[in-house]
Formats: C-alpha cells, structure tokens, sequence
C-alpha cells in the first residue's frame, strides 16, 4: 500500500523528500491523533443522542416557504442545537447570514440605550468594531446609545482580573467573550478558562449577559462554553457546526430569554422565531451538524500537522507543535513575502475546486495591507473547508484552517510545502534558505 501512495502522490506533483518527511512527521503524531479521535468519537455520540432524544425524523426533511409557521424541520433542528450546547433554547436560521451577522443579533437583541457591553479579552474580531461602533459605522451600537469598554489580556495572555473588576459598573448588561484568537496574535482560551472568567464576572455582577463568540472553537474539546455559564454561545454555519454542508446560515443557543430577545432581532418584535422559512435546506444543516465533529477533528489534526511540519524545519508557529488546541486556525510566521504567497499557491493547488486558479496578492477593502487568500471551496467562504489567508506585511505570518477530511488537510499543507520547496525557500533537504 506503501508505494501505491508514493506512486499517487508522485503523479499529484510531490517529490519522494517531501512525502518521506511529512510521512515522518504523521508517525509522530499517533498519540495526539488518537486523543483527537476520542474527543470525534464523544461529540458524535453527543450529537447522535441529540437527535434521537429529539425523535429527529423523515418527516423534518420537508420543504417549508413563506412565513414558515408550519416549519417543523426547522423547529427540530433549533431543538436538536439546544440539545448539543446543552442550551435552553436556539436560533439556527439560513436568514442570519454570517457569523458577525448572529452576533450582531445577540448583542443588539439584548442591549438597550444605556447599558454598556465589556468584552474583558482585549480587541473583538474585525467585523465587529462596526456592530459596536468602536469604528464609527451607520446603525452601530454606539449610535443606539450603547456604551463599550474593553479590557486588555495582560502582557501573558491571562485575563486582567483587576481591570475586569473596575470595568463592571451599574451599566454594565453584557459581557462579550472571544475564544478563538481569530487573526489576534494572542492565544485562543479553552472553555474552561471561559468559565472561570464567567464565574469571576457573575461574583461581581450576578445579572450580567455572558455571550461566547464560539466560533471556529466548536466540536474541538467535548464541552461548549454555554455547559460553563455563559448565556449565549454564537457562531457561523459555514465553520465547524455546518460540517462542510451547510450553505449559509449562523447559530445562537442560550437562555430562553437571550435566544427570543435575539430572534426578536432578526426577524421583529412579536414575530421572533415563529417566522422565516428554511426552505428545504433542513436536512443539509442537520447532516452537517452530523458530520461536525469528524469534519473538526480532521481540520484540527491539519492544523497540528502542519505546526509539526513547519516548526521542525524552523518557522515559529503559534499554537506550537505541542500545545493543547482550542480552535482550527493555525498560523505560521514565515518573516518573508515570497514564502506567503507560495504557500497560499500551494494550498489553492491542492483544493477540489479552483485548483487551476493562482492566487495574488489585492488591495481588499477594509484591510490596511494587500491580503493574499487561497480558498477553493464547495461552499464560498466556507473556512471549515480548507482555506488560507494571509495579509501581505510584516511579520508575513499566514493564518490557515480546515480541510473537511483528515486526507484533504493533509494533501494541502504537503503541497504548501512542496510550492515553498519548488521556489527554493527551502532547500531539497527541508531546510529553510531564507
Ligand atoms: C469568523 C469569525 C467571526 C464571524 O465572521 P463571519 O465572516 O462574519 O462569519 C467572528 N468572530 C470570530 C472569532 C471568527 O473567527
């Protein structure tokens, strides 16, 4: 069998030194990938059990229009989301477009004038210094009369549990917690250091809102951050719950009250989730939660392989080839252009769709640098399918994630490799020549 994968892999474009180092590289990794199957093994259990406590059955594969009322797909899978987060209640909806689009919700469904959101983790992702208001934006937050503090990580990553106590105050309603460090450079938190800082924060402040921007973390450990506390847990479809599958859509799983306040958001007062038809993609969604935990595990046994890989020839990679893992982003900081845009080729080379197309660098809005992405996805945008971005400056580090099997994630950081190898950046050897 050996050879026959030499001999497939030789035909895809990859020299015998590159197989032979990254064979090396997976026989190394046995023991970890035997953990991460047992985390698969758990949360396919834990989703398997939501849809049979559920009684999921043919009858929810149905198509629903219009207003929806009669939309008992839909309805099953919410039930079936709540079951897996261990939630009260869910929002899982096609209308909610995005990931930032389900917290825009979550946070504008549950504010109101006067109160004042605190994310105590340092800077939220990008997209949602708009929703705030942090940078002025039409219909933002801010314009609502909703005031933001932050606190900053202190200089080791750890929760600045000083400045978090000075930042609740009588307006404090909402306290909003990142787990994945996204394209930050600080680290991504596990769930059970978000529940220790949930914990710190109702001590202070019993009836404050905790909502965890969960994504990319999903599936990952075998608790969800709503099992430690938190109200609210958001994400996107097409990250990890949407297992490869779904073609759009976001989450939102908490208290009963969180989840209506925030369906009364994305539909309107009064209506909440009684309206909004899923027309016939139910079963698409309910299959992808299916497939999520495998599609997960797959995505984040690629991220450590390619930690491995790339830290033995000597790039740093944050997380490092060692630690624990919270997320499915990987970063590796190559300190050079070149290396960014080959290994971006590389991972476009090596997806199923849009093989043939070679990725550049572009003056993408709302970026301060040109920003190279390799994506050839199924699903457009989809980031649990496997994708790299990479914006071009100093210190020239390239974020990647997924790969919707093990194999795929494989494939695509060995042709990263070979790209970076081709270009002479490293040597025949696998040794680096920058
Ligand atoms: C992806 C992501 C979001 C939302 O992004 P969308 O592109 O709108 O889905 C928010 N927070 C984090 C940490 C993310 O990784």
């Amino acid at each position: 069998m050996e050879d026959k994968l030499y001999e497939i892999y030789k035909e895809m474009g990859f020299s015998k030194n590159v197989c032979d180092f990254a064979f090396d590289i997976e026989k190394g990794l046995k023991e970890r990938f035997d953990e991460i199957d047992k985390i698969a093994e758990y949360n396919q259990m834990k989703v398997l059990k939501a849809m049979q406590d559920n009684k999921l059955s043919d009858a929810h594969f149905g198509v629903a229009t219009g207003y929806g009322y009669t939309d008992i797909g839909r309805d099953k899978l919410e039930d079936i989301y709540a079951s897996v987060f261990k939630a009260e209640a869910a929002l899982v909806r096609p209308q909610i477009t995005c990931g930032t689009h389900a917290l825009s919700i979550a946070l504008a469904g549950n504010l109101r004038p006067g109160d004042e959101l605190l994310s105590p983790v340092g800077k939220p992702y990008d997209t949602l210094e708009s929703v705030i208001g942090i940078r002025n934006e039409k219909g933002s937050l801010a314009e609502y009369g909703v005031t933001y503090r932050q606190v900053d990580l202190l200089e080791d990553d750890g929760f600045d549990y000083e400045g978090i106590k000075n930042a609740i105050n009588s307006k404090t309603k909402l306290v909003t917690i990142q787990r994945s460090k996204g394209y930050a450079t600080r680290k991504t938190f596990s769930v059970s250091e978000i529940g220790e800082l949930i914990a710190f924060v109702k001590n202070i402040k019993p009836d404050v809102i905790c909502m965890v921007d969960n994504c990319y973390g999903e599936f990952v450990e075998i608790i969800e951050p709503t099992e430690v506390g938190a109200d609210m847990c958001v994400g996107s479809l097409i990250k990890n719950p949407g297992g490869g599958l779904a073609p759009i859509g976001g989450y939102i799983v908490g208290t009963k009250e969180c989840v209506e306040n925030a369906a009364f958001r994305l539909t309107c007062p009064g209506l909440g989730k009684e309206v909004g038809a899923s027309l016939g993609i139910n079963q698409t969604l309910i299959q992808g939660l299916f497939l999520s935990p495998t599609v997960t595990a797959g995505a984040v046994k690629g991220a450590i392989f390619a930690a491995n890989m790339y830290e033995r020839i000597g790039f740093k990679v944050v997380p490092n080839s060692k630690e624990s893992r919270h997320d499915i982003i990987q970063s590796i900081v190559f300190e050079n252009e070149k290396a960014v845009i080959e290994f971006c080729k590389g991972i476009q080379a090596a997806a199923p769709v849009d093989s043939f197309v070679v990725p550049e660098p572009w003056d993408m809005p709302g970026y301060d640098s040109d920003v190279i992405m390799a994506a050839g996805a199924f699903i457009q945008g989809s980031s649990i399918e496997l994708s790299a971005d990479a914006p071009i400056k100093p210190p020239y580090a390239v974020y990647f994630q997924g790969g919707i099997t093990w194999y795929h994630a494989k494939i695509g950081i060995m042709k990263s490799l070979q790209y970076l190898v081709n270009a002479q950046i490293i040597d025949e050897n696998l040794e680096k020549t920058i």
